[in-house]
């Protein structure tokens, strides 16, 4: 039997930099799901296709291929053979990808994908859904959140750290619009599962959280 850890939390909550620290000290493997829907939504903007484009996205869900490969422990993310990784980090990607999210059919194509990695492999997988729907049985779960003005100050400061543009305001803004969305779509909406620890990072270090973390996988 595989040990999971499921990590669910708002967009900006730390839940990457957070479970990728976890899975270097307990040699799990780190899976970015959010990766997963933004290579789908990579495909979507490529395309030409519109977010409310329903019936065009649904139906060209077969044509795309997801997959996940591991170098150094780093993740890759290949889209119908092209290793895209370094193109989703973008709002507008994300902004994509939390539009496209709501779609049934996108939704069944990765979490299917998701649960076929976690039964085999020690993972700490962060996501959305990861601990309502993906892993319900996961051996730990937690809930990642922090302000949304927390949130949007990291944003900002990482974008700037790396020389882009950046608007305060602008981020804080679209936190608050993926939050609404992720939280109320009719499928799968961003939830605390009722057995998920809640670990609220504004006034926390990475150090603390990643150790508040590694202590209930120790458990
Ligand atoms: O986490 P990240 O910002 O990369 O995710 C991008 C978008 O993908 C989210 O805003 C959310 O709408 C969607 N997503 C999801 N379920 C997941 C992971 C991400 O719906 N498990």
């Amino acid at each position: 039997m595989s040990f999971n850890v499921a990590i669910d939390g708002p967009a900006g909550a730390g839940k990457s930099t957070i479970a990728k620290a976890v899975a270097a000290k307990k040699g799990y493997v780190y899976v970015d799901t959010g990766a997963m829907y933004r290579a789908m939504a990579l495909y979507f903007i490529r395309a030409g296709f519109a977010a409310s484009d329903e019936e065009k996205i649904c139906n060209s869900v077969d044509d795309i291929s997801v997959v996940l490969k591991y170098e150094d422990g780093a993740q890759h993310v290949i889209l119908n053979g092209e290793d895209i990784t370094g193109l989703i980090r973008t709002e507008e990607v994300g902004n994509m990808a939390s539009a496209t999210s709501v779609y049934g059919p996108v939704r069944t194509k990765l979490v299917a994908l998701q649960q076929e990695l976690a039964k085999t492999t020690d993972i700490i997988m962060d996501g959305r859904d990861i601990g309502t729907v993906v892993l319900p049985n996961a051996d730990v779960k937690v809930y990642l959140t922090a302000s949304v003005e927390c949130r949007a100050n990291r944003r900002y400061k990482e974008l700037t750290e790396k020389g882009l543009d950046a608007n305060l305001e602008q981020i804080a803004k679209d936190i608050e619009e993926r939050d609404y969305r992720d939280m109320h779509r009719d499928i799968s909406p961003l939830k605390q599962a009722d057995d998920a620890v809640l670990v609220d990072s504004s006034d926390m270090t990475i150090d603390e959280v990643v150790d508040t973390i590694v202590s209930l996988c120790n458990k």
